[in-house]
């Protein structure tokens, strides 16, 4: 037992260099609306929060979430926090589903569930803590010796660029790889030409023998990849992601039944429900959530253990320890995503600048230690001016 005493909630705005956002840089959802100058906005986020679950003993759990940092901020602040505080976090799972409970009306899927997400990270980083155990030793222990990882950027960019950004990740080892699209639905026939040639162009560094996978974000919809899908086929990719957006369920359903390229996505879902659905419906090939959103470690697991039964692999986003831990102690989660380390372009990137811990990679694999106890996290001190601290 070790009752928890306080939850601390803090937002890191990045103010050190950004590269400048690019036109056509990735789709995203907002390109099927009148397009403002800057197409980049709503996909670039500098902010991430950290979710300090602190014990009666004073040791600390990390949690975070980088979904709208500031909302979340609120919604445990002014809603969640005082669900938690005097609660044993032992009883994660009682916890979990007072905070689901409690903001029913309104927390079940997005904010709300971002910050359960962050609190619960927090809870599962403490009883590791606790435990003196590292998380995936708490749910299931080690189902492979190492987490293959793919290198997931490749943004669109001129194809010389492009190919060189490949090459270096294929002599770094990685044998797995994720690109993005820069045009759709608004693009016209000229615009679905230059998402082939994309593709093609990182196929002429990679060849045939590696996995590539394919994202959308959400900027096309049901036409659009219906049309493009027949002509993305001879490139041989693993999956397609996020082709349509994630409340448009039916849309998944149709072009997964299609056959032709097995459609991922699932990082914008949330919790064991939204997946049930999904899986019901056979609309997805690969599930992709992420703990620090869909629900924490708690709802991961479950999802795990659900995606087993339908035979559907689950990769989750981002990499990220929160992740890791989930991917390395279930057979379910063959291997996960890993972005490349960079400077802070769309937000990603803010991971490694504010925590140390996370693993490097090594010929396309990553390690987690057995001695690191909770998520094996803490925040980086190197980059601290660089960060502007929002309570
Ligand atoms: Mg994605």
């Amino acid at each position: 037992m070790s009752k928890i005493k306080d939850i601390k909630t803090t937002v890191y705005k990045w103010t050190g260099p950004v590269v400048p956002p690019q036109q056509n840089f990735c789709t995203n959802p907002t390109d099927l609306l009148k397009q403002s100058e800057d197409k980049m906005k709503s996909f670039r986020f500098h902010k991430w929060l950290v979710c300090e679950v602190i014990d009666e003993n004073n040791l600390v759990g990390i949690g975070n979430a980088a979904l709208a940092p500031e909302v979340t901020k609120k919604a445990i602040d002014c809603y969640l926090k005082d669900l938690v505080i005097n609660e044993d976090c032992f009883d994660y799972e009682y916890i979990w589903e007072k905070m689901y409970r409690h903001t029913m009306a309104w927390g079940r899927k997005g904010v709300g569930m971002v910050g359960i997400s962050a609190i619960d990270l927090g809870i599962w980083d403490l009883m590791g803590k606790i435990k003196k155990k590292p998380v995936f030793k708490l749910i299931g222990d080690r189902t492979k010796e190492k987490i293959p990882v793919y290198a997931s950027k490749l943004y669109s960019q001129p194809l010389k660029d492009l190919q060189k950004e490949a090459e270096i990740y294929l002599n770094e080892g990685f044998k797995m790889f994720k690109m993005r699209f820069g045009w759709g639905p608004k693009d016209g026939n000229e615009g679905l030409k230059n998402n082939l040639k994309l593709v093609n162009a990182v196929r002429e560094v990679i060849g045939y023998e590696k996995d590539l996978m394919l994202e959308a974000y959400m900027g096309w919809n049901l036409d659009y990849s219906k049309k493009i899908i027949p002509q993305l086929v001879k490139f041989k990719p693993k999956w397609l992601e996020e082709p349509v957006i994630p409340d448009d369920i039916h849309g998944y359903a149709e072009l997964n039944s299609l056959g032709a390229i097995p459609i991922a996505g699932g990082e914008h879902e949330f919790t064991y429900y939204g997946f049930k659905q999904l899986l019901e419906m056979k609309a997805i090939s690969y599930i992709q959530y992420d703990s620090n959103r869909v629900g924490g470690i708690t709802a991961g697991k479950k999802i795990n253990d659900l995606a087993e039964k339908y035979n559907v692999p689950v990769i989750p986003h981002a990499g990220q320890m929160h992740n890791y831990h989930l991917t390395m102690s279930h057979k379910n989660c063959p291997f996960s995503e890993y972005f490349p380390v960079s400077q802070v372009e769309i937000g990603n990137e803010l991971f490694y600048y504010l925590f140390e811990g996370e693993p490097k990679p090594k010929n396309g694999f990553i390690d987690l230690s057995d001695k690191s106890p909770g998520l094996g996290i803490s925040i980086n001190k190197k980059y601290n001016s660089n960060f502007q601290i929002l309570n």
